[in-house]
């Protein structure tokens, strides 16, 4: 599958979309996941146009999996859970409905409700609520 360089995320990291950021450097951006499947879902993306992770290029592989080690740390100091999930998808066969890699980052518990992928949009001062306390902990 070719790259659409008007896939939503490509458009986040051309500020022609809106996103709430976690977490950013020269080679990647974090954000938060607008259909949060639990609170603090998070999302991680290179820098490099590419649907999917077999044509990333080895340059971007330690800053994505720093990133997204970093921020599942951090999710870990604030919501506690027993464990995190990270999800990643390839080809629409796989799930992916966005085109350009991401890594999800969602927090598991037993007893917490898990929900559906692509679902209920959250509200824009919710998602930056769980972003703010995201952010203070990748800090700390
Ligand atoms: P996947 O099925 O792995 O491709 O997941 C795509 C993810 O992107 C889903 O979890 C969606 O909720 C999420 N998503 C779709 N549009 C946006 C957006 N504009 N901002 C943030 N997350 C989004």
């Amino acid at each position: 599958m070719n790259y659409d360089k008007n896939n939503i995320f490509a458009k986040i990291l051309r500020n022609e979309a809106d996103c709430v950021k976690v977490y950013e450097d020269s080679k990647v951006l974090a954000f938060m996941d607008v259909m949060p499947q639990a609170p603090g879902h998070t999302l991680v993306i290179p820098k490099f146009e590419t649907t999917n992770l077999l044509n990333l290029p080895d340059e971007f592989m330690e800053p994505i999996l720093k990133t997204t080690k970093n921020i599942a740390n951090a999710i870990k100091k604030v919501y506690s859970p027993t464990g995190v999930m990270i999800m990643q998808l390839n080809g629409k066969e796989a799930g992916q409905t966005v085109f350009h890699l991401h890594f999800h980052i969602i927090q598991r518990s037993s007893g917490l409700e898990y929900k559906f992928h692509s679902r209920d949009v959250e509200d824009f001062d919710k998602l930056e609520n769980e972003a703010r306390k995201i952010r203070k902990a990748i800090a700390i």
